[in-house]
């Protein structure tokens, strides 16, 4: 266990309801990998899904029960502002044994309040699953018969994705660059539709990662990952909550948190660069001494000139990235806050 968790723990005991902060210095030596009594934990994350949450537990704990295996549902409420957090509330009362709520203060992004969630499961396979139902909680059955036959991890895609042309598209430029700047490979980087066997949940809590992909993470961690097609449905209700903005920053961390490709790459073309304007150089000096002063070509020095500059820009953007990122790691400070737990023990 994580060294807050003997705190929280005896808490638990005394009440249903605890209030703590998340604290994040882990102990690697004291991860649990001891036998769990609980087989699966069901991760949830939610960012004001109000509306499909009841349809979301009508649908998920029929499959559950009928599987006929002990399991937990943890939900984190990612700062939503709708009235979800009363929802799981109200779901907690009613399925209080096999149900339990982490309530952040804020938005700290799904990969973080999934990350939340690991730190806590106690089952010995973690199945990810997201609240708006694009994901069917009738395909969990599909993922744990992989699990049944030996993987440790396996990743869902979607068959006859339902989404915009424009979210389509753009995931497989994704894919594509991940392909060839990563050494992960997965069909469907997009689909949390995902099962882990238990000592790849904790080598992801063990790593403490910020700003992370857990997909990609967990692959890094596999030793015999498998993948799945899964149905995948049109969001219940609302919309999605990643604008153009933050579907950037999520690629970000996916293409900047596994390799360092982009700098070398950027380092290769500057390079190539160099080379071309040196030879430029060359060529205007042999001008210069050959056929005397010239006033011709300006503008195409202009726009040589502006081209490099806009390249060095991109450059120390992207090192700006890295540099963030290392500064966040070297930082330390507490990656999410917990408001309140729910469970009962
Ligand atoms: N989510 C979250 N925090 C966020 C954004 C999303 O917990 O800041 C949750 C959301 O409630 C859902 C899942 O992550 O359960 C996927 O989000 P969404 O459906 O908006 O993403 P999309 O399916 O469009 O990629
Ligand atoms: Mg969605």
């Amino acid at each position: 266990m994580w060294k807050a968790g003997k705190r929280e723990a005896k808490c638990f005991q005394s009440g249903i309801v605890s209030r703590f902060p998340a604290f994040h210095i882990l102990d690697p030596s004291v991860v649990s990998t001891a036998s769990s009594p609980i087989a699966l934990s069901i991760v949830i994350p939610v960012y004001n899904e109000e509306l499909n949450l009841p349809v979301l537990f009508a649908r998920l704990y029929p499959v559950l029960d009928a599987l006929g295996r002990t399991y937990e549902i943890i939900f984190t409420n990612d700062g939503s502002a709708d009235r979800s957090i009363t929802l799981l509330r109200a779901q907690h009362a009613a399925r209080p044994e096999v149900t339990r709520v982490i309530d952040f203060n804020a938005n700290y992004g799904q990969h973080m309040a999934i990350m939340a969630a690991f730190e806590r499961v106690q089952g010995e396979v973690i199945v990810t699953l997201d609240a708006d139902l694009q994901n069917p909680p009738e395909e969990i059955p599909k993922l744990l018969g992989k699990i049944d036959a030996g993987h440790d991890y396996v990743g869902g895609y979607r068959v006859d994705r339902q989404d915009s042309i424009f979210r389509t598209v753009a995931s497989r430029l994704i894919n594509y660059a991940r392909e060839h700047t990563t050494n992960i490979r997965m069909t469907d980087q997009g689909c949390m539709l995902r099962a882990y066997r238990r000592p790849i949940i904790d080598a992801i809590v063990q790593s403490g990662a910020i700003n992370t992909f857990i997909p990609a993470l967990a692959y890094s961690f596999a030793g015999h990952p498998a993948e799945v097609g899964v149905r995948h449905e049109e969001r219940h209700a609302g919309a999605s909550n990643y604008s153009l903005y933050r579907l950037i920053r999520l690629n970000f961390d996916l293409i900047t948190g596994f390799s360092l490709a982009p700098l070398q790459y950027f380092t290769m073309f500057a390079m190539a660069c160099s080379a071309g304007s040196f030879l430029l150089v060359l060529i205007l000096a042999g001008r210069r001494i050959f056929v005397g002063p010239e006033e011709g070509g300006l503008f195409t020095l202009f726009g040589i000139l502006f081209f490099l500059i806009s390249v060095t820009m991109v450059g120390i953007g992207l090192i700006g990235e890295y540099i963030g990122r290392t500064y966040q790691v070297v930082r330390a400070r507490q990656r999410y806050h917990v408001r309140e737990i729910l469970e009962r023990r």
